[in-house]
C-alpha cells in the first residue's frame, strides 16, 4: 500500500500546508521513516531558496509570455498537416483507381489497336470502305451508299 504522504514533503518543507495539513503531516512523521527521511533530506533546502534574491525568483515563477508569432505559428503548422494528410488521401485513392484499372485491364483485355475495324452495319473492314468504285460493288451494287 502506498503512503498518502509521499508528495507531501516538500510542501511540508516549503511551508505551504494549511495549517491543519502540516499537524496531521508532523504526527504522521512521528511513525513513518520513509517520510521523516524524505523531510531530512530537504533539510538545507530553505537556506539554499533564501539565497536566491527575489527578484529573480519573480522572474522564474513569473508567467510564460507566449511571442507573438506563437499563434500564427502554429495555425500555419496546422494547416500543413491538413494539407499532407489531404495529399496522402488524394495518392491512395489515385493508388487505388490506378490498381483496379491494371487489375481489369488483366482481367478484361481490350484488342490489339491494330486490328482491323469493321462498319457495324454492313461489316466490311473499314479499310475497304474507300470513295472508290470497289467499296460500291461489295454491297451489292444497288446504285452506291446509302449514305
Ligand atoms: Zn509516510
Amino acid at each position: 500500500m502506498s503512503d498518502p504522504y509521499r508528495d507531501w514533503d516538500a510542501a511540508y518543507i516549503l511551508g505551504a500546508l494549511s495549517p491543519g495539513d502540516r499537524r496531521e503531516y508532523e504526527q504522521h512523521l512521528e511513525g513513518c521513516f520513509s517520510c521523516a527521511a524524505a523531510v531530512a533530506s530537504f533539510a538545507g533546502m530553505p537556506g539554499i531558496l533564501s539565497a536566491v534574491p527575489r527578484e529573480t525568483t519573480a522572474e522564474l515563477l513569473g508567467p510564460v509570455s507566449s511571442p507573438a508569432t506563437l499563434l500564427p505559428g502554429l495555425v500555419r503548422a496546422a494547416r500543413a498537416g491538413q494539407r499532407r494528410t489531404r495529399t496522402r488521401v488524394a495518392a491512395a485513392i489515385a493508388a487505388t483507381a490506378l490498381a483496379g484499372a491494371v487489375a481489369g485491364s488483366r482481367f478484361f483485355p481490350q484488342p490489339c489497336s491494330h486490328a482491323p475495324r469493321f462498319d457495324r452495319t454492313t461489316l466490311v473492314p473499314v479499310t475497304s470502305l474507300g470513295p472508290g468504285p470497289a467499296g460500291g460493288a461489295a454491297r451489292g451494287g444497288a446504285g452506291g451508299g446509302v449514305e
